[in-house]
C-alpha cells in the first residue's frame, strides 16, 4: 500500500537583502517508508519560484525536474537494496546550497530471501584466462552507467515480457556453497528466445556479452535511471540507439551465470540497486516542455 505525505515548512532564503521572507515548500512523496531496494516519487511545491532544487542525502546530491514556472519540482529516491534501515534525513536544498529545508522517512527491511544456487564453477571461481575480460567488462559497464541523459526519457513503464515476479529481488544468494553475493534484479521465467521488450523509452548504452550477465542490454532512462536485461540469447538494439516502451531488444537465453533460460531484469537509480518492479508503480508525470519530443 502506497500512502501518501503532505509536509510544509519554512525555508529561510539567506544572503537575501534585509528581512528575509521565508519561502514555504509542500513536499508530496508516494510513501512515508520505503523498502530496502525501494523508490520513492517526490514533488515538492515551492510557493514562489526558484531556479532550482536538488535533494541531498549524504554526500549524493541530485537535482530535482523543474517545471517551467519554477515552482514545481519532482524526482525519484532509490533506496539500495542494501542500505541501512531505520529513520533517514535528505535535505531539499537551492543548488548554490544557500538555503535547505530537512526531510525524513523510513527504511524497512526487504525481507530479502536467502538461495542457495549451483553453477557452472566458471562462474564461482573465474578461471585465470578471464580475469582480464572480467575486468574490461566491469570497466565497460561503469563507462556505460557514466553515460546518463540529465533530461528525464520515461513516461511509463512496463513488464519487459509477461511473466510473474519470481519475488528473488535482492535475495543474499550462495553459489555452489562458497561465493556470496546480492541479487540485484528480478528474475522472470521465460523459455528460451522469448521476446524481450524495453521496459520504457530510453536509450541503449551498452548491448554486448559480459562474463557474468551473459547477452546484456543497458538502457537509460535519462535522470539517472537505468534497467538491466541479462543472460539473452540474441540482442535486436545495438549502443546509441533510441527505444521506446515495449520495443523489441532481444530474446530470453540462458548465457552467463545462471541455473537455467529467464530474463534477469534489473535497475538502477543514480547509484543504487532498487528493484525493478516499483517503476512499474511510478506516476505517470509529464515530461518538461523543454525536453518533450516534437
Ligand atoms: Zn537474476
Amino acid at each position: 500500500m502506497r500512502l501518501t505525505l503532505i509536509a510544509t515548512a519554512a525555508l529561510a532564503v539567506s544572503g537575501a537583502p534585509a528581512p528575509p521572507r521565508p519561502v514555504g515548500l509542500t513536499v508530496t512523496a508516494s510513501s512515508v517508508t520505503a523498502r530496502q531496494g525501494g523508490i520513492i516519487a517526490i514533488t515538492v511545491r515551492s510557493e514562489r519560484p526558484l531556479p532550482g532544487l536538488v535533494l541531498a542525502d549524504g554526500d549524493r546530491r541530485s537535482p530535482l525536474e523543474r517545471e517551467a514556472d519554477g515552482t514545481v519540482f519532482r524526482g525519484l529516491h532509490g533506496l539500495d537494496l542494501a542500505a541501512t534501515t531505520g529513520a533517514r534525513r535528505v535535505s531539499f536544498e537551492t543548488p548554490d546550497g544557500a538555503t535547505s529545508l530537512a526531510w525524513s522517512f523510513h527504511v524497512t527491511s526487504g525481507r530479502f530471501l536467502v538461495q542457495r544456487l549451483s553453477v557452472d564453477p566458471r562462474y564461482v571461481e573465474v578461471p585465470k584466462e578471464e580475469l582480464e575480460r572480467v575486468k574490461a567488462d566491469q570497466a565497460r559497464v561503469a563507462e556505460a552507467y557514466r553515460r546518463s541523459s540529465a533530461a528525464r526519457l520515461w513516461t511509463s513503464f512496463t513488464r519487459p515480457l509477461e511473466a510473474p515476479s519470481s519475488g528473488n529481488f535482492g535475495a543474499r544468494r550462495v553459489y555452489n556453497g562458497k561465493t556470496q553475493s546480492f541479487h540485484a534484479g528480478s528474475d522472470l521465467a521465460a523459455a528460451e528466445g522469448t521476446p524481450v521488450a524495453a521496459a520504457g523509452d530510453g536509450r541503449v548504452v551498452l548491448a554486448g556479452d559480459l562474463y557474468f550477465s551473459g547477452g546484456t542490454v543497458l538502457l537509460d532512462h535519462g535522470a539517472g535511471l537505468f534497467t538491466q536485461y541479462f543472460h539473452l540469447s540474441r540482442i535486436d538494439v545495438t549502443e546509441g540507439d533510441s527505444v521506446v516502451k515495449g520495443a523489441r531488444l532481444g530474446a530470453s537465453g540462458h548465457t552467463g551465470r545462471v541455473t537455467g533460460p529467464h530474463l534477469h531484469w534489473g535497475a538502477r537509480l543514480l547509484g543504487a540497486r532498487v528493484n525493478p518492479e516499483d517503476v512499474l508503480a511510478l506516476p505517470a508525470w509529464p515530461l518538461p516542455a523543454a525536453h518533450a519530443p516534437p
